[in-house]
């Protein structure tokens, strides 16, 4: 078969009619209309239909694409024809012709596949199947198959194209791809580590990232001034949809910048990316403090494709006899609210005052919400008895209030409470009632962060990583309130409520950096143990830096509008952290941990094997992994002797046959003469019976034999 004169089925068009062909894919549907046999030939490029006419192809080919079943891979010669007037299929590229096959090969045959790969319709008009409604465990178990379907296989595709955006951008800016570690040491991004045990170094062992922040500074004192790279970060976290314990960062880092240097450069970047997915996003990204994002929309990660900001009322209550607000306020309360303009139709009493006030609002930790409805020009609730005309006529002033609409308020002795309960409300009004529109993307700079924030058991921790530069460097790393009152240098891109990505600009000086440390409860002797190597680069004339990373699955997802990001991802974990295709995480043989120095041997020291070296059998069983049981010993005692004299003669009549040795992989290789057998135990199974570990048919044995 001559593969290099192998077209690909997508790129055949009405001009190539009456050529002649090789094409080569998979049988993605296929129609019998009384020996007259239709299939799509579906490749990476697309889907053609070939047909097997008793006119034009061979008996014996029509015969045996008689046998032709869904995802055979196959290749066919023939000639591209134009379908009958009538027979055009609109819902493939290629609908217009047709190739008529005159020879056939199978290059490999297919079990049905699990799930309905095909999702094109072979006649006009007819409903396609697809795998949308395939579990996603299935999905995820046959990945290859699921990737063969078209819609995952755009979404790789595309996948790539962005990265190559990504790469081609960064190339001209000056920025160079360096790989950093993936076995490393634990870097700080608040979340737990993946371990990976040394067997060289028993009892220790390296991290996997969490991100490259250390070596991506470490490098800008290597004096790379712009580095980036696509790296996989690992991230050991509580479960969450959206979440994998592997992801993909654009990672990046530059010497001698400030924000605004951050800012245009990822605008740019951003805006190329969602080009890719045919997305105009609104320029320039605006910019919010953390501060303004929180008191107007109780989200350090607003969602601004919709209105229902905020607004601040506490004032209008300071001398208000309704004795909730009152008490609330003598506490040093707020209240704030969101009009939902003219939702008084979709938003009933009932609903208000039963679902919101009882149930969801407590659901996101407040302890009461209010509600009115503007109705007649007057605004109607179960209290609005208690407040007075001014107060009632200040609400409609601050909500500009015309009839219809639906205020919610919420008020708490905490702001945090008040803006975060608010926040969840706003939420969850907005997908009840369909405010968000589709199809629009509005992204956002979040601005100066806390530094800090404090933990429940009375600490510090960062709100970034701790090597984020503050706004000022004079504090006093034991006063929490001043630490809590300052700000850091770092950014967020936000877009439709989701953080694509962050960073910050970085200290740069070692005793700012040993400062942070101690506000954060390092003591010096944890500092030099965890960041000591890191600390000493600063010894040496670090140049102000700065970088930022993004989440890239989760942007390709957001460019591709896919229900999550494992639609992105080839071969993604599913939600509850593990891989149904490959059993991952799995446990581990024993003599594997032994190795690795994890298992307690009873008090035994040295080499797990060294006791069992003494004895030949004991040997033998141990590299083997065969465990042997006490009736099984004579025999293999019995086998080995046999097998020592057979050594031995074959030795006294060396020259007489030439032993056989090889250096290269060798399998099933016989002596001349002799026959193959296969065990009648290997049929049966019985073969692997005892076997401690097994990886398909095969024995895991010890990857060097000693
Ligand atoms: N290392 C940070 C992160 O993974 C990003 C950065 O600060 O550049 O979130």
């Amino acid at each position: 078969m001559l593969f290099s004169q192998r077209i690909f089925c997508g790129r055949l068009t009405p001009q190539d009619v009456g050529r002649q062909v090789l094409l080569a894919g998979w049988v993605d549907a296929f129609r019998d209309h009384g020996g007259l046999l239709f299939i799509h030939l579906r490749d990476l490029s697309g889907i053609l239909q070939i047909v097997f006419s008793p006119e034009v192809s061979p008996p014996e080919v029509c015969q045996q694409a008689a046998a032709l079943r869904a995802e055979y891979c196959i290749a066919v010669r023939g000639e591209v024809k134009n379908r009958l007037p009538g027979a055009e299929n609109p819902h493939i590229e290629t609908g217009a012709i047709e190739v008529v096959v005159t020879e056939l090969t199978v290059l490999a045959e297919s079990e049905a596949p699990p799930f309905a790969i095909s999702d094109k319709a072979m006649v006009a008009g007819a409903v396609s199947t697809g795998a949308d409604h395939v579990a996603e465990e299935l999905r995820l178990q046959y990945r290859y198959l699921d990737i063969r379907r078209p819609a995952m296989r755009d979404n790789l595709i595309a996948r790539h194209r962005i990265f190559q955006c990504v790469r081609e951008f960064l190339d001209a800016r000056g920025f160079f791809e360096i790989e950093t570690p993936v076995l490393t040491m634990s870097t700080p991004e608040g979340a737990r580590d993946y371990l990976v045990p040394s067997r060289v170094h028993p009892q220790n062992f390296y991290a996997l990232p969490q991100s490259p922040q250390l070596f991506k500074q470490l490098l800008m004192i290597g004096g790379i001034e712009r580095y980036f790279q696509m790296a996989r970060c690992f991230r050991d976290e509580d479960l969450r949809p959206n979440r994998q314990p592997e992801f993909t960062q654009l990672d990046l880092e530059a010497s001698f910048i400030d924000e605004e240097f951050i800012y245009e450069l990822i605008e740019e970047l951003t805006v190329r990316m969602f080009a890719i997915g045919g997305i105009t996003l609104p320029r320039p990204f605006p910019r919010m403090s953390h501060a303004e994002a929180i008191d107007t929309t109780g989200s350090d990660r607003p969602d601004l494709r919709f209105g229902l900001r905020f607004v601040e009322v506490t004032d209008l209550f300071s001398q208000t006899n309704y004795s909730i607000f009152r008490q609330i306020l003598q506490r040093g309360g707020c209240i704030k609210g969101i009009n939902l303009k003219g939702q008084s139709d979709q938003l009933s009493k009932n609903v208000l005052q039963n679902e919101y006030a009882k149930d969801i609002a407590p659901s996101f930790g407040a302890k009461g919400m209010t509600w009115m409805r503007a109705e007649s020009g007057k605004l109607e609730s179960n209290i609005v008895q208690f407040f007075s005309e001014a107060e009632l006529e200040g609400l409609r002033q601050r909500f500009e209030v015309t009839d219809g609409d639906v205020l919610i308020m919420v008020a708490d002795p905490s702001y945090a409470i008040v803006t975060s309960a608010l926040g969840h409300l706003r939420l969850h009004l907005a997908h009840r009632l369909g405010l968000i529109p589709a199809n629009t993307f509005h992204p956002v700079w979040i601005t100066e962060f806390p530094l800090f924030e404090a933990t429940e058991d009375g600490g510090m921790t960062s709100s970034h990583h701790p090597f984020t530069a503050p706004d000022r460097t004079d504090f006093d790393p034991k006063n929490s309130e001043e630490l809590l009152a300052l700000r850091s240098r770092s950014y967020d891109l936000v877009m439709n409520g989701e953080e694509l990505g962050g960073g910050s600009i970085r200290i740069n000086h070692r005793d700012v950096q040993r400062k942070i440390f101690a506000a954060l409860g390092l003591t010096e002797e944890e500092t030099r143990e965890k960041f000591g190597f890191f600390l000493r680069a600063f010894d040496f004339g670090a140049p102000p830096h700065g970088g930022l990373a993004l989440g890239m699955d989760r942007t390709v997802s957001m460019i591709l509008q896919t229900s999550s990001i494992r639609e992105v991802i080839a071969f993604p974990k599913n939600r509850s952290a593990a891989c149904p295709l490959t059993g991952a995480p799995s446990r581990v043989a024993r003599e594997q941990l032994a190795e690795l120095g994890l298992l307690d041997l009873g008090g035994q020291t040295g080499l797990p094997g060294a006791a069992e070296k003494e004895n030949p059998i004991d040997h033998l069983s141990w590299v083997s992994r065969i465990g042997l049981s006490a009736e099984e010993r004579p025999v293999m005692e019995a086998i080995l002797l046999q097998a020592q004299q057979l050594a031995t003669r074959v030795a006294e009549t060396a020259g007489e046959a030439e032993p056989i040795r090889t250096v290269v992989p060798a399998a099933n290789r016989m002596r001349p003469g002799t026959e193959e057998q296969r065990s009648a135990l290997a049929e049966t199974g019985q073969l692997l019976k005892s076997a401690p570990a097994i990886k398909g048919n095969y024995f895991k044995v010890a990857s060097i034999l000693e």
